[in-house]
């Protein structure tokens, strides 16, 4: 028998799928998500798994059985409310949205809750992306949106903003996650760290153990919980600390990675809750993608913290 959707993404992604519990537990389940993973099966399993939470006959608590009728034909893409786009040749059409809402119309559907799933949605035409623009700004609670993607920096900003924003991190860095956790005695925090910043267990035995890395995570630790209060000591910190820690370009984008993977393992959980701002979040993310990118066309390392600090804070 093939192992149910609920196992799979336990296994391939054990954090994110725990987050997930904890939200369909106090039914929080937004209308919109923005899931990027570098492995688009994994992120289409994943949000399955989560319209089979919505339409589960035998539900506990919110969720799904993964074993009544309604979860199985989910599974085999063989139920009418749960529907999925995929990339008509190099696009994803303005008509392809349209049929779908005519069949929504023309069945009866449009008064049932359904779900619909976007398949590398940075390949949405522009009029495409347009015309689910209004459903995201105006939720009616019947409709569902998971846009899957590779990369959410190529999804309109419009979308961007309005959709609450998941990360997958590839099912191999999970193996690499249990694998780390096992032999090492750091916390599971600094385990999980490493491994986003990793590409290989050699990889990230090295950083646990280099002297300047652990240094770097407790100085950008210090610069995050200033960014996280908006507290205006995060604009000194740069020449303070962390001019001296980012000696070469390549210590320099380690410390915005560090950042990066700060906020997402420190706040994800809170904005799924809705516990932290969405937008906030969704802000500071992008603003240190910017900062990498201005660090790439050679602006200066204090510049660009200086810059991404003011644009966290103001
Ligand atoms: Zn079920």
């Amino acid at each position: 028998m093939e192992k149910l959707l609920k196992d799979k993404v336990k296994e391939e992604q054990p954090r994110l799928s725990s987050l997930f519990e904890k939200v369909l537990l106090k039914n929080k389940l937004t209308h919109a998500y923005l899931m990027e993973s570098k492995e688009i099966e994994s992120a289409y399993v994943f949000s399955l798994w989560l319209a089979q939470s919505i339409f589960c006959e035998e539900t506990e608590n919110h969720l799904p059985c993964g074993l009544c009728n309604n979860c199985q034909r989910i599974v085999s893409q063989d139920f009418p409310d749960v529907t999925t786009i995929e990339p008509d040749g190099q696009t994803i059409k303005v008509d392809q949205i349209r049929d779908i809402k005519q069949t929504f119309i023309r069945s009866g559907m449009e008064s049932r809750k359904k779900a619909l799933i976007i398949k590398n949605a940075e390949k949405m035409t522009v009029s495409a992306a347009n015309s689910l623009l209004k459903f995201i700004e105006e939720p009616d609670g019947m409709m569902h949106i998971f846009f899957l993607t590779n990369n959410s920096n190529r999804i309109l900003s419009t979308i961007q903003s309005r959709c609450q924003q998941i990360y997958l991190h590839p099912t191999s860095k999970s193996a690499l996650l249990a694998e780390v956790s096992k032999e090492s005695s750091l916390t599971k925090k600094q385990v999980e760290l490493i491994v986003e910043l990793s590409e290989s267990k050699k990889k990230a035995v090295e950083l646990s153990s280099d002297e300047w890395f652990n240094s770097a995570r407790e100085t950008v630790s210090k610069w995050f919980q200033y960014l996280d209060k908006k507290n205006a000591l995060a604009f000194i910190f740069v020449q303070q600390h962390l001019v001296k820690l980012g000696k070469d370009k390549e210590q320099q984008f380690l410390i915005l990675d560090i950042l990066l993977n700060m906020y997402r393992l420190e706040l994800k959980e809170q904005v799924a809750l809705d516990s932290f701002s969405k937008e906030r979040y969704n802000n500071a993310i992008e603003v240190i993608i910017t900062a990498r990118k201005k660090l790439e066309a050679n602006v200066s390392f204090q510049n660009v913290c200086e810059q991404l600090v003011w644009q966290v804070l103001y």
